[in-house]
């Protein structure tokens, strides 16, 4: 527990909410940000960390909607191409362009002559920038740029543009400014059970899990953006509601660079006709992701054998390495909340799209979608819930403005790009340097923390004594900020969804390192108690492989 949480935990007691959004994924915090800056009181809850459920385990893509062309969904790729630039506006420092390797394979889903054809309507549709479109690579370029590549049956290929996202600090970064907007947020608080007046939602009876105390609260709207846990939310609501998601499971694995040595992100074919990506990342490599129907416990998906094979098979038909399931240094699963349509049963079929569902007792509830349409998402609900309000409490309307929003960490002046940004780094570098860090430690949490970085730095300058070291303290710096800025309440928050330590930078783990971490956890949470073992069991890769199949 710290301050901040004692502080929300009192704020809410005493508070009646115009708007309780149950669900503290991107939907959430997407919704939330647009309510509080349209002057909302809104709060929003969720029973684990924030972000703990898809948004942390998708596969980190701001898309620009390539796939929609395969279904001629021309309308969707224009929304979601001018989405993806927003999204990029506002959160420059963790979302970053990333050139794309399409490689054109003989017998492949497309043809190159298709391909290439398809990228120039999808550059035209999706307002790619000039500099970020598709071009055409031969095969001898192709083998040059990825020397492990497997030449059977390459038929060159075609580069083009995907934004990679730190999707589990967009979550977070959302949430902070939604706060510095006025919202409440709370995790590790779960909705049980609902409150009604004259039949209509007044809010819910919840757990604080931290302090297992009741916490009740009022609102006068209610949403479920609870992603894979919106049906389950519903049926405890209403009597009436008949099941309308259908979740799918994707998996993805990490690999070393030294077993799998790619330096481009590549997006390549797969013999059932699907498509996945390998997006390489400092000294590691992610492959994903699987796509199959999911029936079993929603708070806990596993990483199978049928999908660890289904992904060493892939990466190792269209690279010449051998990969197996003992070269994983890192997995994760994630569920698909996609909507159910009756006949299909295939999952890479059913549409990627958003819906709002609303309950006789005026519980709205909104699933599908993507990560990278969570601002379109929020407005088409906020919009709603403006509308309802507008009628019970004599409100005025107030347009979303969340387009022109930066994100926490996004607060830069100016237009903001690749270049600049390398620049700003420069800057803040030479602001911190002299509490002895080094130049690639700052620009990894420049990356993660954006404008925010002054804090960190401040804090760090703050704990610098003679013959400390700067790891140290760099370290506990973080940690401080983590804890008093970004709702962490325990390591796991911190390395998982903060930092994406063991994900990304696995070499950083070891005994010494998360005995430190554990420590200054004790340091600033009250009554912080886990061991070190424990600390190491829930992050293990083992933590997230289904044991029996
Ligand atoms: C494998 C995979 C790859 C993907 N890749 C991409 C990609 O690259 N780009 C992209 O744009 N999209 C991608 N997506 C889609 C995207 O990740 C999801 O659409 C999005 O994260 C869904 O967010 P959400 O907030 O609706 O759900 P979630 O993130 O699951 O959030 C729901 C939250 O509700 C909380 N909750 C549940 N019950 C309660 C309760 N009773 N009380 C309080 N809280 C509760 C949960 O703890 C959870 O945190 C991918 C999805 C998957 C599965």
């Amino acid at each position: 527990m710290n301050e901040l949480r004692e502080k929300t935990i009192t704020k809410i007691t005493q508070q009646q909410f115009d708007l309780l959004v149950i669900g503290g994924g991107i939907t959430g915090a997407g919704i939330a940000l647009d309510a509080a800056s349209r002057g909302l009181k809104v709060i929003c809850i969720d029973k684990n960390d924030f972000g703990w459920g898809t948004s942390s385990r998708s596969t980190k893509l701001v898309h620009g909607g390539l796939r929609y062309l395969k279904n001629g969904e021309f309308n969707m790729i224009r929304k979601v191409g001018r989405e993806r630039a927003i999204v990029y506006k506002n959160a420059p420092h963790i979302v970053t362009p990333q050139r794309m390797i399409l490689p054109m394979q003989r017998k492949g889903t497309f043809s190159p002559w298709l391909t290439k054809t398809a990228l120039t309507i999808y550059d035209l549709l999706a307002g790619v920038y000039k500099h970020e479109r598709n071009y055409k690579m031969t095969t001898d370029e192709v083998v040059k740029a990825e020397p492990s590549i497997n030449k059977n049956g390459l038929l060159g290929g075609v580069a083009y543009y995907e934004y990679k996202c730190d999707d589990s600090r967009l979550v977070i970064e959302t949430l902070k400014k939604a706060v510095e907007y006025g919202a409440t947020v709370l995790n590790y608080c779960e909705l049980k059970s609902w409150t009604y007046a004259n039949n209509s939602i007044t809010g819910g009876e919840c757990l604080d899990i931290i302090n297992n105390k009741q916490l009740c609260i009022s609102a006068t709207k209610t949403v479920n953006a609870t992603g894979p846990w919106v049906d389950n939310m519903r049926l405890t609501e209403s009597t009436t509601v008949k099941k309308r998601l259908h979740l799918t499971k994707g998996v993805h694995l990490v690999f070393s660079k030294n077993d799998l040595p790619i330096t481009n992100a590549l997006y390549f074919d797969v013999s059932d006709g699907r498509m996945i990506f390998a997006i390489p990342k400092r000294h590691v490599v992610y492959v994903g992701t699987t796509d199959t129907s999911y029936s079993h416990s929603i708070d806990n998906p596993l990483v199978s054998n049928n999908d660890i094979t289904y992904l060493c098979n892939a990466v190792n038909n269209r690279f010449n390495v051998e990969l197996n399931k003992d070269d994983i240094i890192y997995a994760w699963a994630g569920l698909r909340p996609l909507i159910y349509k009756s006949g299909k049963n295939n999952p890479s079929e059913l549409s990627r799209k958003d819906e709002i569902f609303t309950s006789e007792t005026g519980l709205l509830s909104i699933a599908g979608g993507k990560l990278t349409g969570y601002r379109l998402m929020a407005k088409e609900i906020v919009d709603k819930v403006e509308k309802e309000l507008s009628k019970i409490q004599k409100r005025d309307l107030v347009k979303c403005s969340t387009r022109n929003i930066k994100l926490s960490g996004g607060d830069f002046d100016g237009e903001i790009n690749t270049d600049t940004l390398i620049y700003i780094n420069d800057i803040k570098y030479d602001e911190a340097k002299q509490t002895g860090v080094e130049v690639e430690y700052f620009k990894e949490l420049f990356y993660r923390y954006g404008s925010n970085i002054d804090e960190i730095t401040n804090k760090a300058y703050e704990l610098k004594k003679p013959g400390n070291n700067w790891k140290d303290i760099w370290l506990e710096a973080e940690i401080w900020y983590s804890v008093n800025y970004e709702f962490t309440v325990s390591p796991v928050d911190f390395l998982i969804r903060r930092t994406s330590i063991p994900m990304f930078n696995p070499e950083l783990i070891s005994d010494e390192f998360l005995t430190k971490v554990n420590t200054l956890f004790v340091k600033y949470l009250l009554n912080y108690t886990e061991t070190v073992q424990e600390l190491k069991n829930k992050i293990s890769l083992q933590s997230v492989l289904l044991k029996v199949e």
